[in-house]
């Protein structure tokens, strides 16, 4: 059913073209009405009838376009329309709903065309008020966003000269340092003339002294290194057993001069892997001197290593059911741990002494920062570490590194 027309066919030539006008009309996506000069409607398209019938005005009824619809005397419309104005607005208003009607007059078949558009309910002036403010406090915080930024950028940019000057300065020390240890281990091998008892003491311990700086130095650099996105691992098919037992041959000594002992207890089946040599040395190095650091005279430090099954708890991993099954518990990592029976570390501190510059005790010797390169090396190898330790009752030290690089 196409046609919606009233009594428009009095004036159309033919039933079949006024069907057709009406049936382009009912696609409109706009109400519209057209009346006679008098009000008497001639056509309403499906759009007007809707909103027709939500004004509670039938348009079958002999509904009159002024009284029944616009609410006004027609007079005050034709005046207007006859005064040479192309169009008259006039707000209709219904219960809730509020429309203009936008009145034309056509002046050849002496018709109204009339357009109605619904209003949107405007703002109160509360909500005028607040949306007023919530616009005003979205550009505050947009101020205050950039302002941030811009001074976190500044304060990295400060933050980074700082490192590369402190970096450059560290540099410059290592040649003096290394010139240094090279003159007190030819004084200590006796091969520029005999030292007597005294003075040997004296030499070991100023050598122990330029170590620890030498330590420290590097531990900046390489930390300066990180933190300037230097870090570049060498990747290569390595010997765990070999890295450890180099790197804890060299601190014999110093635990015998401390009275700690030092067990190594590596397991007889650890597979060669791809790791960084030097950089895993230097995580080694970094447990045992903290090791070495917090405990006293007659106590202990162990570093143990093995093969180890790491259930890597991602989305993606199998259910262990499923792991079980195919025998997936194979090791696909080594686990090292470097346990000492020093002064131990309160559970507070066990996430916070990995950040950088935390010292849980300010009056021993370091910069809080081997912990954190620690963390750095062994995450870029794709592993983790953590601590065990319980205040007065030791520490334990571990780290994992994959073995498979997916
Ligand atoms: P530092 O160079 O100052 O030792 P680290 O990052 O290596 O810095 O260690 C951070 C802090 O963690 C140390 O200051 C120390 O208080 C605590 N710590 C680290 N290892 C041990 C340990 N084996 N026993 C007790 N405390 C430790």
């Amino acid at each position: 059913m196409l046609v919606k027309t009233q009594t428009i066919e009095q004036q159309a030539s033919s039933q079949a073209s006024l069907q057709m006008v009406a049936s382009l009309l009912d696609a409109l996506d706009r109400p519209l009405l057209v009346s006679d000069r008098r009000g008497r409607l001639l056509f309403t398209n499906l759009h007007a009838q809707d909103h027709l019938n939500s004004m509670a005005v039938n348009p079958k009824a002999d509904a009159n376009l002024f009284s029944d619809i616009l609410h006004t005397d027609r007079k005050t419309i034709l005046s207007q329309l006859e005064s040479g104005e192309t169009e008259v607005s006039h707000p209709i208003e219904y219960e809730a709903e509020k429309y203009r009607a936008r009145v034309r007059w056509l002046p050849e078949p002496d018709w109204l065309v009339v357009y109605l558009e619904p209003i949107a309910a405007e703002a109160g002036p509360d909500e005028a008020e607040m949306r007023q403010t919530v616009q005003e406090l979205m550009q505050e915080r947009e101020i205050t966003y950039r302002n941030l930024l811009a001074a976190y950028l500044r304060l990295q940019e400060v933050n980074r000269q700082k490192t590369v000057f402190l970096a450059s300065a560290a540099h410059e020390l290592k040649t003096p340092l290394a010139v240094m240890k090279g003159y007190y281990d030819l004084l200590l091998s006796g091969s520029l003339g005999k030292i007597g008892e005294r003075q040997r003491d004296i030499l070991q311990e100023s050598k122990e002294s330029c170590d620890r700086l030498v330590r420290l130095v590097s531990m900046f650099l390489n930390y300066s290194a990180l933190e300037s996105g230097k870090l570049v691992l060498q990747l290569r098919e390595n010997d765990l057993r070999d890295c450890v037992n180099d790197i804890t041959g060299r601190w014999q000594d110093a635990f015998k001069r401390a009275a700690v002992r030092l067990e190594i207890k590596l397991h007889p089946e650890l597979p060669a892997f791809k790791f960084d040599y030097q950089k895993v040395q230097q995580c080694v190095a970094n447990l045992l001197d903290n090791a070495l650091k917090h405990t006293p005279a007659g106590g202990s430090v162990t570093l143990a290593g093995g093969p180890h099954f790491w259930e890597r708890r991602t989305s993606e991993a199998a259910p262990s059911t499923e792991r079980r099954l195919s025998g997936g518990q194979r090791p696909n990592s080594v686990l090292v741990t470097v346990t000492d029976t020093g002064s131990g570390i309160a559970s507070e501190y066990h996430q916070e002494i990995f950040e950088e510059f935390v010292r849980v005790d300010p009056s021993s010797s370091g910069m809080g920062l081997g912990l954190a390169i620690t963390k750095r090396l062994i995450q870029a190898h794709r592993g983790k570490v953590w601590v065990n330790s319980e205040l007065g009752r030791g520490s334990s030290f571990s780290f994992l590194l994959p073995i498979q690089t997916e």
